[in-house]
């Protein structure tokens, strides 16, 4: 059985935890690894590895830097099939998603390539007679990230490109459910130049993460994952005075309004729904069919969840892959089946689906939930799979005022003609992240990524300018260089400008 394991001061490690954890072919059902599960010393190790490195790549020249990332940049683009390969391989995703993936994070690590232009400080010139003041920003020390299974790639490039830019050291505990991307992200680090101890990968479990928001040497923390642990990660990592960011789970809603095309919008939200299996944060589950809009796009969209290819991810014919547990795939199951006793009305039912060759696959069909409402569980849980549950209002304002009622606010969408519906919606829902006739808007790197509400815990969204604030801090110089024939004596007043 292959071993996955940590990466810690530029070379794999297996450390001293003896715990160890399954990784699972979702496509076939079977174990194909086992990946090490770090107990508080190989974190400690990491940790230290990582200050010790901070020292001077706090020091190195952004020229430098950027030479680092860019090189990283190419590497990533040379190398986009394989690292799309190995996520699907864990994940189950299928392989044109996951270069999807890949160009995403990529995007981050372009933006990253910025970076002495994003560093650069303010100036202004005689703010009194002599004195000049200027600010600028420093790295904060050794930051961390601890990402969930559902984007390997991209969701770790949220964050490791920026906060190395910025002269910090990172740790990153990535998803023990598909550990092995992060391994091949650390060589490509290496090849590209990045010196030893800058990134390193922990892997593991809860006692990996309570160590790491426990270690007085980690700064701060980017968290991405489910929301009861996103609210644990900023309360345990803020008591102990670190910096956090913590991005969690999400229930989106995409509102259609009687005067959408009901082909495009009805294209879309089954790609919203059932791509990469529904297991994205910024999926869309909940349709809310607005007034006439309602019949002709359940039956829309019915049909076109019935054509979806559901297969293995390496399979370049699959249209979707199998979800990534068979306890995620239980789950899903019964969650539908509760959709169904509570009174929904299952237009396409996923459950039972079989792969030929695949049939001990982690695989559930694409499912659509009509008549569902607001106490359902169908619409309360965050079900994390390909189910789209069709909630029906009114009108756009009834669609605002559901949104808002429910406590997540990570994206949302709205499919219309009429540009005074579209700008009553974006300036209406208590949202992060808004499309127009977009289904899944997740920003560009260089805006930044972040939910409202029970979807983000802490002040910062992550990436982008917000993501450049969060992994430094300010400085601001106050100057003045008197001619020594100039000193005017002590003054004992508070100085103010003259
Ligand atoms: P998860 O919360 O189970 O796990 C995320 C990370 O936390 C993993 O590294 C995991 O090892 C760790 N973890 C799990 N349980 C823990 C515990 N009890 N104590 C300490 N650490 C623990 O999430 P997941 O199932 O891997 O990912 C899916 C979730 O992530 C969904 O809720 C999804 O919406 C969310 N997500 C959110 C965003 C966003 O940007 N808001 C993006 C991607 C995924």
């Amino acid at each position: 059985m292959r071993t996955i394991t940590h990466w810690i001061g530029g070379k794999p490690v297996s450390g001293s935890s003896t715990r160890t954890g399954p990784v699972w072919n979702p496509a076939t059902g079977e174990q194909q690894a086992e990946v090490v599960l770090a107990g508080a010393e190989d974190l400690d190790a990491a940790v230290r590895t990582a200050q010790a490195a901070f020292e001077r790549w706090s020091q190195s020249s952004l020229s430098q830097r950027s030479k680092i990332l860019f090189a990283f940049r190419e590497l990533v683009n040379a190398r986009t099939q394989e690292l799309a390969e190995v996520i699907a391989d864990e994940h189950g995703k299928v392989v044109s998603d996951a270069r999807g993936e890949v160009q995403r994070g990529l995007e981050v690590v372009e933006f990253a390539c910025g970076i002495p232009t994003l560093l650069k400080g303010g100036y202004s010139d005689q703010v009194s007679t002599g004195v000049d003041v200027f600010s600028f920003r420093q790295p904060l020390g050794v930051c961390a990230g601890i990402t969930p299974f559902n984007f390997p790639i991209m969701v770790p490039m949220w964050m490791h490109p920026v906060a190395i830019a910025c002269g910090n050291t990172f740790v990153l505990k990535p998803s023990e459910r598909d550990p092995s991307a992060s391994l091949l992200v650390a060589e490509l680090w290496a090849e590209a130049g990045l010196p030893e101890g800058v990134f390193n990968v922990v892997q593991g479990d809860k006692e990996a993460v309570d160590a790491l928001l426990d270690h007085p040497g980690v700064a701060a923390v980017s968290f991405v994952g489910s929301t009861p642990i996103a609210k644990y990660i900023h309360r345990r990592g803020t008591a102990n005075g670190k910096r956090v960011q913590a991005l969690g789970g999400a229930k989106n809603h995409a509102i259609v309004l009687p005067d959408a095309p009901i082909d495009y919008a009805s294209d879309h939200l089954v790609a919203a729904a059932f791509g990469s299996a529904g297991e994205r944060c910024m999926a869309i589950s909940a349709a809310v069919a607005v007034g006439s809009a309602a019949d002709e796009l359940v039956a829309a969209v019915s049909d076109k969840a019935r054509a979806v290819k559901v297969g293995p991810g390496r399979d370049p014919d699959s249209e979707m892959g199998p979800v990534v547990t068979r306890a995620a795939r239980d789950r899903i199951v019964g969650l539908i089946g509760t959709g169904e006793q509570q009174g929904a009305r299952l237009t396409v039912d996923g459950r039972g689906l079989s792969v030929p060759g695949h049939e001990n696959g982690f695989f559930v069909g694409p499912t659509v939930i009509d008549d569902v409402t607001t106490e359902m569980d169908v619409y309360r849980e965050e079900i994390f799979g390909p189910v789209l549950s069709v909630v029906r209002a009114d009108s756009v304002d009834d669609a605002i005022a559901l949104i808002n009622s429910n406590p997540y606010g990570n994206g949302t969408a709205v499919f219309t003609s009429s540009g005074e519906a579209a700008r009553r919606f974006q300036r209406g829902v208590n949202v992060g992240m808004i499309g127009i006739n977009v289904p899944i808007p997740v920003p560009m790197a260089y805006y930044s990524f972040g939910g409202w509400k029970d979807s983000l815990f802490g002040d910062k969204h992550i990436h982008g300018p917000e993501g450049v604030s969060f992994y430094t801090r300010a400085k601001v110089v106050t100057s003045r260089w008197p001619h020594v024939e100039a000193a005017s004596g002590a003054t004992y007043h508070f100085p103010t400008a003259n």
